[in-house]
């Protein structure tokens, strides 16, 4: 998997967290220097994990560390099979089978015939390709690490998983909720965004504008908008519900954008709900993105007023902080990662409902001064807390650990 960064080095960082950080990463990873850091997920494009990938990759390269990502292949029955595993995992009710099992062990083993293994580091992202771990050798330190929430998963899902996971030496999750009883390490790292990617980075108002109008969009009246992989625990039905609810009292726009992942079956399904839901309302736009439209949801989002991430689970939600860095008021769900970067009443709001989506969003609405001071909050909330430089320090880290696992104190120099 080749992951680009064109024209983007790590000096260029510099500007927005300063040249301490930036020193402190170079120290990090010459510890680490010349390993091989090979990343291994179920899909190159669509969602957050290939979204980081995508930039960490090159800037650990650029570090001097040898990260290399692969994707592991699998048919549409193994996909039924690790959505249904993703859904259960996050707490949904799924019905498995044996049958299903043995699909997710088959593809494994098929993958596992193809792929090429590094002795160094072995970083498996999230349960598709968790079963890889059948081929460890002694030498090289594998890291199960988790994107999604497993706070409360159905029992029946993490009793097929957690053998696998036992078997690495160290896992990853986003937040001490997500914490697991496991026999091995666990460390807690949030996910980051990168503020240089075309999904982050300043646009100049023309283009968004421009932008706005090919999509029909008015840039004279509110948008309210949520950009998400059509699914339903990302809750599209109820962010619609929460605009029809605003909408008696606000002349305002609904954006739902979204586009798929090969790796999510139930796309589709969702999406023809969702239209089906928006009726005929004109000022509901619901917006089938290709992959490769960062530039375009990076516009789309700035031209928004408000943004909505109303996840009933949720793992993380990079669109979260995509909004914060633009200085939009972000209303989520108050799940998973989410409460990590919205924090109620400071860089948005957390709801539970969407009668409650709809009484915050009418009351930015009526504020355009508590908008600009959450939009100013959120943007200061993800430079401090939630940036690649930071991500990518913390992996190191992780990295450096696992190559001293007796020592309390590593010395880096
Ligand atoms: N995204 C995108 N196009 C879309 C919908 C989402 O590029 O049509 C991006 C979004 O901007 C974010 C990522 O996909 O960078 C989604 O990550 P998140 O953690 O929010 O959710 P996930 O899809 O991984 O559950």
């Amino acid at each position: 998997m080749e992951s680009t960064r064109t024209g983007i080095c790590l000096k260029d960082y510099e500007a927005i967290v300063g040249a301490d950080v930036l020193d402190e990463l170079r120290v990090v990873a010459d510890c680490v220097r010349g390993r091989r850091l090979q990343n291994i997920n179920s899909t190159a494009v669509g969602g957050g994990v290939a979204e980081i990938l995508t930039r960490m990759v090159p800037l650990l390269r650029e570090l001097g560390v040898e990260a290399t990502w692969d994707v592991i292949k699998g048919d549409g029955a193994f996909f039924e099979v690790t959505k249904a595993l993703h859904n259960a995992l996050h707490g949904k009710p799924e019905k498995f089978s044996e049958q299903m099992y043995q699909c997710y062990r088959d593809t494994t083993e098929a993958n596992l015939r193809q792929m090429e293994l590094t002795d160094d580091i072995v970083w498996v992202h999230d349960p598709q390709p968790a079963g890889l771990i059948a081929r460890k050798r002694d030498a090289a330190r594998w890291v199960w690490r988790c994107h999604i929430d497993v706070s409360s998963p159905m029992e029946e899902a993490w009793k097929f998983l957690a053998p696998y996971v036992e078997q690495y030496d160290a896992s990853i999750f986003s937040m001490p909720d997500f914490a697991q009883s496991l026999p091995i390490a666990q460390f807690m790292v949030a996910p980051s965004i990168d503020p240089l990617s075309d999904k982050n980075r300043e646009l100049d108002s023309a283009y968004v504008a421009q932008v706005l109008e090919r999509y029909g969009v008015d840039p004279e009246r509110p948008v309210l908008t949520q950009i998400s992989r059509f699914d339903r625990l990302k809750d599209p039905l109820g962010v619609m519900a929460a605009y029809k609810l605003v909408k008696r009292r606000h002349d305002c726009q609904l954006l739902l954008a979204g586009g798929g992942a090969p790796d999510d079956p139930e796309g589709e399904e969702v999406l023809r709900e969702v239209k089906e839901a928006a009726g005929s309302d004109a000022d509901i736009h619901i917006l089938e993105l290709p992959v490769f439209s960062d530039l375009e949801i990076n516009a789309l989002v700035r031209g928004s007023t408000i943004v909505f991430q109303k996840s009933i689970k949720e793992g993380f939600g990079l669109t979260v902080c995509e909004a914060l860095w633009k200085r939009k008021p972000v209303i989520g769900g108050a799940v998973g990662g989410i409460k990590l970067q919205v924090i109620h009443g400071v860089t948005g709001f957390l709801v539970h409902s969407p009668e409650g989506a709809a009484q915050r969003a009418s009351q930015l609405l009526a504020d355009p001064g508590l908008r600009v001071r959450m939009g100013n909050n959120g943007h200061e909330h993800v430079k401090q807390n939630f940036l690649l430089t930071r991500h990518v320090k913390d992996y190191l880290l992780v990295a450096l650990a696992l190559e001293h696992p007796n020592e309390d104190i590593v010395h880096l120099c």
